[in-house]
């Protein structure tokens, strides 16, 4: 197929076809893919901002006594880890606050206590660095801070009063967003590394694929120039002979009738060639186009008995015995064309009286076998060899080349006689020994009963 440029470039432009295509879904995927992560993860982010916020929130405002009073209240909560301003820092964790304290450390979570001018009274873990009072109280839902040294973080503020209601000042509880961001740098490395990668295997998928997807196609289009080469290669020899013929008769100035006659008879021979040729592919063209209508019930057994009667004169004339066995009273039925049904057996008979030499025999015969009509033709001819078996029903296949186009054999028959047995859903098979005979066996397929009737009272 990469041979033929027409079919390269369609083939190239299927693979571009499939590899855009896919690659076009895998980046949609891949985008949505890391949209999603980023969005999963940056929820989960704010709701662990607002559960610890709202845990400590709700742990240490009902215990909260005086304004601007940080000890012990927060320290019986963040035992270990709180910084009371202008006091050092206690580093021992012990008692039952170890989980939330456990929790603020492990993630990196920072909190502040400001009072409610703003100024520091307490702090827990690695607090940035950023301008003082630089928070909005009014809101209590998470807000993005960037500290002195560049470094984005999520806080969350929420409001703190006394246990007789008086504002206390607040807690702001944060952690960086250098994880966050770690997390889907390294996503965005894997896709960018990952979606070339997966698009070489796609590429290298979408050239094979468009491959299997040309192949039908290739196959008939070769079938097509193999068939118009042997079409024109058949008309050629008979055309060749009428052209010289004439040539001949032209450059003889004084011809006898005798020779007139010849030559004439040598045109018509060439001519009827031509005509049967032209029949045969016109039948092929149109068993190829258009279905063959099977409505007719045909008796097989009267076909059969037809043709016998037909071909015996010929038969007796090569010196061979021709044999019907078909067994009495049975019609052997099906639904179809009689005439090309008729066409069929009468191809598989004519080719058993021509391959066979003189003395032998040729028997056609009609038996069921489970629910079909098997219909064969044997003889025991000059058979056909292994090799060539499986190109007998090809279209100007021949054997015997020479014997075939001595006797005006177009390389058609077989061919034809296949589409009929295909056109009524049935087959020819063969089974052939070189030297000692062929048998041509077409198997039909029984109608119901019922459509058999129906066609009858139509
Ligand atoms: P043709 O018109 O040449 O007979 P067919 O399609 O009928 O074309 O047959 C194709 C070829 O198959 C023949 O040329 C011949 O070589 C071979 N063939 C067909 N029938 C027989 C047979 N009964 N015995 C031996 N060879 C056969």
């Amino acid at each position: 197929m990469n041979r033929n440029p027409a079919f390269l470039r369609t083939r190239q432009r299927l693979a571009g076809l499939y590899a855009g295509t896919m690659g076009l879904i895998l980046l949609v995927f891949g985008l949505g893919f890391y949209r999603a992560i980023a969005h999963d993860q940056w929820q989960s982010l704010n709701r662990k901002l607002v559960t610890i916020a709202g845990t400590l929130h709700d742990g240490i405002e009902p215990a909260l006594a005086e304004v601007g009073q940080v000890e012990p209240v927060v320290e019986h909560f963040l035992p270990g880890v709180v910084c009371v301003a202008d006091k050092s820092c206690e580093t021992a964790i012990a008692g039952e606050q170890r989980h939330i304290v456990g929790m603020v450390q492990q993630e990196n979570y920072y909190v502040r206590f400001i009072d409610q001018t703003g100024k520091l009274l307490a702090t827990v873990g690695q607090v940035p660095d950023y301008e003082q009072n630089a928070y909005s109280p009014s809101s209590e839902q998470p807000q993005t801070r960037i500290d002195t040294d560049g470094i984005a973080y999520r806080e969350i503020t929420l409001f703190l009063k006394t246990n007789d209601q008086q504002p206390w000042g607040y807690i702001q509880v944060g952690r960086s967003l250098t994880e966050y961001e770690t997390v889907l740098h390294h996503l965005r490395w894997q896709l960018m590394l990952g979606l070339p990668t997966v698009m070489v295997l796609v590429l290298a998928a979408s050239w094979w694929l468009s491959n299997l997807a040309m192949a039908p196609a290739y196959r008939g289009y070769l079938q097509i120039q193999q068939f118009t080469a042997d079409a024109a290669h058949e008309l050629r020899t008979p055309l060749t002979v009428i052209r010289s013929t004439i040539d001949f008769i032209l450059g003889e100035p004084q011809l006898t009738e005798v020779d007139s006659r010849q030559t004439l008879k040598i045109i018509e021979r060439q001519n009827n060639r031509l005509a049967h040729l032209v029949q045969d592919l016109l039948l092929l063209s149109r068993l190829d186009l258009e279905p063959i209508p099977l409505q007719q019930p045909c008796s097989l057994a009267t076909i059969a008995t037809d043709l016998i009667e037909e071909f015996s004169a010929m038969a007796i004339a090569a010196h061979l015995t021709l044999l019907a066995e078909i067994p009495p009273n049975d019609p052997f039925e099906i639904l179809g064309n009689e005439e090309q049904l008729y066409r069929l057996l009468a191809n598989l008979i004519a080719n058993a009286i021509q391959y066979t030499p003189v003395g032998g025999i040729i028997t056609l015969t009609l038996r069921r076998q489970s629910r079909e009509i098997l219909v064969e033709v044997a003889d025991t001819g000059v058979g056909i060899p292994l090799a060539d078996q499986k190109y007998i029903f090809d279209r100007f296949y021949r054997v015997h080349a020479d014997r075939a186009i001595h006797t005006g054999g177009t390389g058609l028959g077989l061919a034809i006689a296949q589409a009929i047995a295909r056109a009524h859903q049935g087959n020819i098979h063969l089974i052939s020994r070189p030297n000692q005979g062929s048998t041509f066996t077409l198997h039909l397929p029984l109608p119901r009963r019922k459509t058999i009737l129906e066609n009858h009272n139509t």
